[in-house]
């Protein structure tokens, strides 16, 4: 079933994206680069971009729209959409779909939950997702058949995974180690842990600007079917459930805080990057590097609140 197109009023998107421009100017700065990964550290904090996507394919943008960024678990939306597809129901066998309450790389409800992660967002969630898909394929095809889609879905064959990010976070990966590690010995990986981790950390170091990413995201605001190309992503239920998760999950501890104040499905990343779904209208990126104390991006939040009062695009309307 197609989805029934909201009735939207007719958006001067000039406006509202110069509305979100003189909102967020004077907070440019504002929040903490991500250091724990020491490639992302030297991250600008004073960049700030937005793209909005619109299912007839036109993207409407904003400041540094058109600068890569490291989408890092931003890109956990797109495995998880991999995973639903290629491996099904029963991934919901090796993960959960509650909210943690917990921040992005917390060991404490593993052991409680046997090694069973609360959601595919937090990251052993999505290295258990990552590890479905490296079973089936081999780490090094997953990474290909992925930046293939991102390119399709884009429109753009320049994306791709930034290796110098990569290899600084495996570097630094003692704590995802120690998760994946943890899974293992509840029997809940199924791959040695380097094989699946390369495939993690190659997929958190995509470079994708916030044109490209709200681009390759469309599918997840018209029922999994990528309105321009035609292309399905994911089933219409798997598109649901997708956001479903993403609501309730995609912010760690600060997913109560996020569907509050923007109403949407939405994702973080350590980069600054932030993907909300808007079902029936659009997706929007936006990327502002400096963090909030979840590891959400501080400017790119009040530039989707400021987005969301222009347009009424909540899904609580
Ligand atoms: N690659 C990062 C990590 O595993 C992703 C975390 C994030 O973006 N919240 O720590």
């Amino acid at each position: 079933m197609s989805h029934p197109l909201r009735l939207s009023k007719l958006i001067d998107w000039q406006s509202v994206l110069s509305e979100i421009d003189s909102v967020v100017e004077p907070c440019r700065g504002q929040g903490r680069v991500a250091d724990y990964i020491p490639a992302l550290a030297a991250i600008d904090p004073m960049k700030f971009g937005l793209a909005v996507a619109l299912g007839d394919g036109n993207v409407h943008t904003l400041g540094d729209a058109d600068e890569a960024f490291s989408i890092q678990s931003i890109s956990k939306v797109f495995t998880l959409s991999m995973g639903l597809r290629k491996v099904g129901e029963l991934l919901w066998k090796s993960v959960g779909r509650e909210p943690s309450g917990s921040p992005f790389n917390s060991i404490v409800q593993l052991e409680l939950e046997r090694g069973i992660p609360r959601n595919p967002l937090i990251n052993a969630g999505a290295i258990v997702v990552t590890d479905h898909l490296v079973e089936q394929q081999g780490a090094d095809a997953m990474i290909a058949e992925l930046i293939d889609r991102m390119r399709t879905l884009a429109d753009d064959p320049s994306i791709n995974v930034d290796q110098a990010v990569a290899h600084s976070e495996s570097e630094a990966g003692s704590r995802n180690r120690a998760l994946a590690y943890f899974m293992k010995s509840f029997g809940n990986l199924r791959n040695p842990v380097e094989e699946t981790l390369k495939a993690y950390f190659s997929h958190c170091a995509i470079a994708m600007n916030c044109r490209q990413l709200a681009r390759a995201a469309l599918f997840l605001a018209y029922d999994g079917t990528d309105p321009v190309s035609g292309i399905q992503m994911v089933s219409s239920e798997a598109c649901r459930r997708i956001n479903a998760v993403m609501m309730s999950c995609g912010h760690y501890d600060n997913s109560g805080d996020f569907a509050y104040r923007i109403g949407l499905p939405g994702k973080s990343g350590v980069g600054g990057g932030i993907l909300a779904v808007a079902p029936g209208h659009g997706t929007i990126a936006v990327w502002s590097p400096g963090l909030n104390a979840a590891g959400t991006s501080e400017v790119g939040s009040l530039a989707l609140e400021t987005l969301i009062q222009q347009t009424g695009w909540s899904v609580f309307v």
